[in-house]
């Protein structure tokens, strides 16, 4: 019994890790991939095969973790508005719904890019 569980923890265990490099292998990609195709989150979904949510935050954990990097950065063409073109914030990677301004919700979406320093 005893046994049977310690051994089922250690799947876990493994499967944990596992997914923990998997992700971390398609932020690479997705990092190599932004160097050559300026995209939005809705690109890199298609792209890597992966939910929007997930996108946005692989993008947030890019954009934190080549903060210090001296020799790229993750650039952003901001979110606007495309009925009284206000210019979003570029704090958040996530995709606005709807305008603060106007309250349209024709957005243009953030899109990434990651540029040599
Ligand atoms: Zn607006």
């Amino acid at each position: 019994m005893l046994i049977q569980f310690k051994f089922q923890v250690e799947i876990i265990m493994f499967n944990i890790f596992y997914v923990k490099i998997s992700i971390a292998m398609v932020r690479e990609e997705i990092i190599s991939w932004l160097k050559d195709n300026p995209s939005t989150a809705v690109d890199l979904s298609k792209q890597f095969n992966r939910s929007q949510i997930g996108i946005e935050e692989d993008l947030d954990h890019i954009r934190t973790s080549i903060r210090d990097n001296p020799s790229i950065i993750l650039a952003i063409r901001p979110a606007m508005c495309l009925m009284c073109e206000y210019i979003f914030s570029t704090d958040r990677t996530k995709a606005p719904t709807k305008c603060p301004e106007c309250h349209a919700e024709k957005i243009r979406l953030p899109s990434f890019v990651i540029q040599d320093k």
